[in-house]
């Protein structure tokens, strides 16, 4: 069992109506499962789901994580906030998508208008906003759990209330709800100076999902800094296919070895950033083939280098 190939997942784009364009892909890949992120709009449209979900299965794909379009904290009030987890969970559900993925400790703040949303939360204390969540995801996880449905927070890059996987596992391991996990983003945790394969270690069987992507790391990051989102976008979170940035991919596998990782790997969006095809279907092709290739020469390549 423990140097079996795992189960791959991708992200793939389901807000326009071409989804299925990707969907062939992924099966001509011969991948079985997939990701995706939807607006709040789409969420809350039934038709448009059960549509979304007749052709994954037409595909042989399962959908296995949701993104959440929100977090878990409105400024509006836990009520109003409880609302809209409702409303991603159900969605969740109808998908058959065990994950849903959140942004940890985000919350929608409407100030300073001419900040970006992740921005604005730096105005809170980490104090607060571990108060709030700490109060919303015992109702939230409870939900969930009648819908068969896990919630997982996912570190962000540079922002300080984000930025660290351990204050995340520490959060889950004081709330301790059975469906409540920590997802890895491994670009994230790479360009926030961790060590995505320590974490692995570290989160055990708490790690309940992934977003696999690569990049250069922390790029010169001041961490004395509050990080803000000019520090993430355009030179840090590049979503590169494995093997293009700097994360040590073969230590990652074993370490997924390690923790005996029961779920496929899920890869959030490998693109060719800054090139002009990125956004274009041929080029998504091209880096999720790559991407896929890449992983299995290192699970073949972690099977025999020797350990430092
Ligand atoms: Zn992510």
């Amino acid at each position: 069992m423990q140097n079996q190939p795992f189960e791959v997942a991708f992200y793939a784009p389901c807000l326009a109506d071409d989804y299925d364009d990707y969907f062939a892909i992924l099966e001509d890949m011969g991948v079985r499962y997939v990701g995706t992120g939807l607006s709040l709009a789409k969420i809350r449209d039934k038709k448009a789901l059960n549509a979304l979900k007749t052709a994954a299965d037409a595909r042989g794909l399962s959908f296995i994580a949701l993104h959440s379009p929100s977090g878990l904290l409105w400024e509006q009030g836990l009520d109003y906030g409880q609302q809209i987890t409702r409303e991603v969970i159900d969605a969740a559900a109808t998908l058959c998508a065990r994950s849903t993925v959140w942004h940890f400790r985000y919350i929608h703040l409407s100030k300073p208008e001419e900040a970006l949303g992740g921005d604005r939360v730096n105005s809170m204390s980490l104090k607060e906003l571990d108060r709030l969540l700490e109060e919303a995801l015992p109702a939230s996880c409870e939900y969930a759990k009648d819908a068969g449905v896990e919630i997982n927070m996912e570190n962000l890059p540079m922002f300080r209330w984000s930025r660290d996987s351990r204050e995340i596992l520490e959060c889950i391991r004081k709330v301790n709800l059975p469906n409540l996990g920590y997802i890895i983003d491994s670009g994230h945790s790479h360009a926030n100076g961790e060590d995505p394969a320590a974490m692995i270690r570290e989160a055990g069987p708490l790690l309940r999902d992934t977003h696999l992507h690569d990049n250069l790391g922390t790029r010169g990051f001041d961490f004395s800094k509050p990080g803000t989102q000019a520090d993430i976008t355009p030179a840090r979170d590049l979503h590169m296919v494995p093997g293009q940035g700097t994360i040590n991919w073969i230590d990652l596998v074993r370490a997924l070895r390690d923790i005996e990782y029961p779920f496929p790997v899920a890869f959030e969006g490998p693109r060719m950033r800054g090139h002009p095809d990125e956004e274009n279907i041929d080029s998504w092709e091209l880096c999720m083939r790559l991407t896929l290739e890449n992983w299995r020469m290192f699970e073949e390549t972690a099977n025999y280098l020797p350990n430092p």
